[in-house]
């Protein structure tokens, strides 16, 4: 069974920690290599998240240097970089593991349109609008009072279109989902983000914002954050996440649903699940409840579908 994960965050610990080895079997990484081949993830999206503590003026040039560790350190004949819709049909075809390079918060950005197209002439084919804060394009799905997106922020959706880079809405307060959903002629994603009736944080998606997901084509991946998956403070299982599985299946969610792990991103992890190795896992879990084709969609075939249709 071919493995699609909508993110992760490997990237960034290996710019903070530059002895770290992608290839290397390491408890520091969730999402190293060999945990990658453990859990056969065939394609992995992974996203330079510049914390926030860099001060702005230095952000676009963060994402710069994760951009090199990535063409440096990661990407290799073994791990190849997917551009195109044609990269990723010949990667699937030939069975090699693929690579997708994300902007995790246009915070980043530094308000310029010319950033943005330089991140995608040096291969970023996605960004995720915010993070929890505010910046020139949106608010953060932390802020208190959240407008939607900016002026600026509809010239980027605009751009995004018409480069076909994916527009990642986790992360982004509601206002702005809704201006997104709008704005956007290309279908979304929500790369790392569970449901709200599930688990009530605002970080999760509402039934209706699943709802006009759906309706437009898009897919969200749930993601194996705990404080996303349940309401009480505990240890966190497969069985809960499957809930927002089952919840997302309920609202007609089958072709719109998939897996944005956050590995790397996360300290605490689920009991079974704790590494991109532990794939295998949740795979047997999923084949207990599923039908087999469903289980391809979720796995593999709703990314595959809504990627190919933004990537050009
Ligand atoms: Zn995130």
């Amino acid at each position: 069974m071919k493995i699609f994960d909508g993110h992760c965050d490997v990237l960034c610990k290996l710019w903070k920690n530059p002895n770290l080895d992608f290839y290397k079997e390491d408890k520091l990484l969730q999402a190293g290599f060999p945990e990658l081949l453990k859990g056969n993830v065939d394609i992995q999206v992974l996203a330079c998240f510049v914390p926030t503590d860099v001060p702005y003026g230095r952000r676009f040039h963060a994402v710069l240097e994760m951009i090199d560790v990535f063409y440096e350190k990661v990407a290799s004949e073994k791990f190849r970089p997917i551009y195109t819709k044609a990269d990723l049909d010949e990667r699937v075809l030939k069975e090699q593991k693929g690579a997708i390079l994300f902007v995790e918060g246009a915070h980043a950005l530094e308000e310029s349109l010319v950033q943005l197209r330089t991140w995608y002439q040096l291969g970023v084919r996605g960004m995720t609008l915010t993070w929890n804060h505010g910046n020139a394009v949106a608010d953060g799905s932390g802020e208190p009072n959240p407008g939607g997106l900016t002026a600026f922020g509809r010239t980027v959706i605009e751009e995004m279109n018409r480069l076909g880079m994916i527009i990642d809405v986790s992360h982004l307060a509601d206002p702005g989902f809704w201006d997104v959903l709008e704005l956007s002629k290309a279908p979304i994603i929500a790369s790392h983000s569970n449901a709200r009736e599930v688990c009530n944080h605002p970080r999760n998606l509402t039934d209706e914002q699943i709802c006009a997901l759906i309706a437009g084509d898009g897919v969200m991946g749930l993601t194996f954050v705990d404080f996303f998956t349940v309401n009480e403070e505990r240890t966190v299982w497969i069985d809960d996440l499957l809930r927002h599985l089952d919840h997302v299946c309920a609202l007609g969610g089958v072709d719109h649903v998939a897996f944005g792990s956050d590995f790397d991103g996360i300290t605490k992890t689920f009991g079974d699940l704790t590494t991109a190795g532990s794939y295998a896992q949740l795979l047997e879990a999923l084949l207990v409840r599923y039908k087999e084709a469903e289980v391809m969609k979720f796995m593999h075939g709703n990314w595959l579908r809504v990627f190919g249709n933004v990537l050009q």
